[in-house]
């Protein structure tokens, strides 16, 4: 199913049927199986790669590696992929791939293997730049230093490590990137100094651990995180870099005494300002919705909230900043790595922060004021101002 309401947008922009016809199924899908030795034990991990609609450029999207990989997540996170780029209008199209492994069940070099194998089976694309891919859930920089070492072409693949031809703060970029949005809409939302307002973060990988930080250094009170195995909660306000550093030293936040140990359930219920699930998708559903207490929800995840849930959120009229904005941080960063990696013009942190703070909150305006003008949703004036730049590139380039 679309992740696009297509009889809601309607109303507000128009969608013919032949529109509709392209953008409610992938151009193309691939499934692939990857089988390699290890310890002469063989494992056999079946992976997708799924280029939902190219329109407006090469399918952009990262790789998830996780137990839980299917082919359809792997086409709604292209789907998202679409309606983000098309957003903040970076020429990218919408990808994502997937691999159905634990990776913490294997060691770096194990993984180097898995995924140069990956390479070999989608070379072509890969080496053509048909797919871009950069780092997901599960995979990180390492992972996409391997890809590089086997394409050998800097802009085939984003989130590399800064050693290998990667760029400042696209490892910091989504993090950030929800970070600014949270800003804004506490500013434009909520009636408080910044210093008063907190907020609650599920998940404390990647893209949860930097929004913290960058909340935290910009004087919010970050009263609660969580990654898979438990979460923390302090009123007062958790040491958000002392907890990076020993997310990464142990590999979980449960050995950290530095508040009350909460369940995931339980922090998403908090009594907070503003919610950020930044884990994995339908988190808050029809079970938990109408438990929601805090008025801002950021979608730092992909599709964190249920299509049920929303219109409970909605009714509660809590503002959900959705995901096509809301972590649309990383692939602008990855637009200026690729940038970067054709052009071999050296990019430094402070003006990738730059280009990600520039076009996200140009963008929050313009969703915020298409969602006043209509009387909608953040989620349904994001995705008429997405829908309707792809279909005038599909005019554009005659395919409707
Ligand atoms: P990650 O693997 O670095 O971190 C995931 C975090 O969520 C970890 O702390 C993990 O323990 C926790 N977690 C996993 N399953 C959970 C569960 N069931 N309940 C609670 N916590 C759980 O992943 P990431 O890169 O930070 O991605 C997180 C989300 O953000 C995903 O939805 C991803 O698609 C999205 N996203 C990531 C990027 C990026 O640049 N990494 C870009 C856009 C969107």
């Amino acid at each position: 199913m679309s992740i696009i309401n297509f009889d809601k947008l309607r109303k507000i922009i128009p969608i013919t049927v032949n529109a509709q016809e392209l953008l409610s199924k992938p151009e193309k899908e691939i499934t692939f199986q990857i089988n390699i030795h290890i310890n002469k034990k063989l494992f056999s991990f079946y992976g997708y790669v799924v280029y939902y609609n190219t329109v407006r450029g090469p399918a952009k999207g990262g790789i998830r590696l996780s137990p839980n990989v299917t082919l359809e997540e792997t086409r709604d996170l292209a789907e998202r992929m679409v309606y983000k780029t098309a957003l903040t209008d970076i020429p990218f199209g919408g990808g994502k791939s997937g691999v159905c492994i634990d990776p913490a069940k294997f060691d770096r070099y194990d993984i180097r293997c898995i995924l140069q194998e990956y390479v070999h089976i989608l070379q072509i694309d890969l080496n053509t730049q048909t797919y871009i891919p950069a780092p997901d859930m599960g995979s990180s920089p390492l992972e996409m230093m391997v890809i590089y070492g086997e394409t050998h072409i800097p802009e085939s693949v984003t989130g590399k490590p800064i050693t290998v031809g990667g760029l400042p703060g696209r490892n910091e970029a989504t993090g950030r990137g929800a970070a600014v949005i949270a800003k804004e809409a506490a500013v434009n939302f909520i009636d408080k100094p910044i210093n008063e307002i907190n907020v609650a973060i599920q998940g404390f990988g990647n893209v949860g651990s930097f929004a913290a930080y960058f909340l935290s250094m910009w004087g919010m009170k970050v009263v609660a995180v969580s990654d898979v195995q438990c979460g923390i909660f302090n009123p007062e306000g958790l040491p958000i870099p002392e907890m990076m550093n020993c997310a990464k030293k142990d590999g979980t936040l449960s050995t950290l005494c530095l508040g009350e140990k909460i369940s995931n359930a339980d922090l998403l219920t908090l009594d907070v300002d503003i919610l950020i699930p930044a884990a994995c998708e339908n988190v808050i559903n029809i079970d938990n919705a109408q438990n929601i207490r805090s008025s801002i929800i950021i979608e730092a995840a992909n599709g964190p909230t249920t299509y049920e849930a929303d219109e409970i959120l909605n009714g509660k009229n809590i503002k959900v900043i959705p995901d096509i904005l809301s972590n649309a941080g990383g692939v602008i960063a990855s637009y200026v790595e690729w940038h970067q990696g054709k052009s071999g013009i050296l990019t430094d942190i402070s003006e990738t922060f730059a280009v990600i703070d520039k076009l996200l909150k140009k963008n929050f305006v313009l969703v915020k004021d298409m969602a006043e003008k209509w009387n909608i949703s953040h989620r349904d004036a994001a995705h008429a101002i997405a829908v309707q730049k792809v279909i005038t590139a599909m005019k554009d380039r005659g395919w409707i």
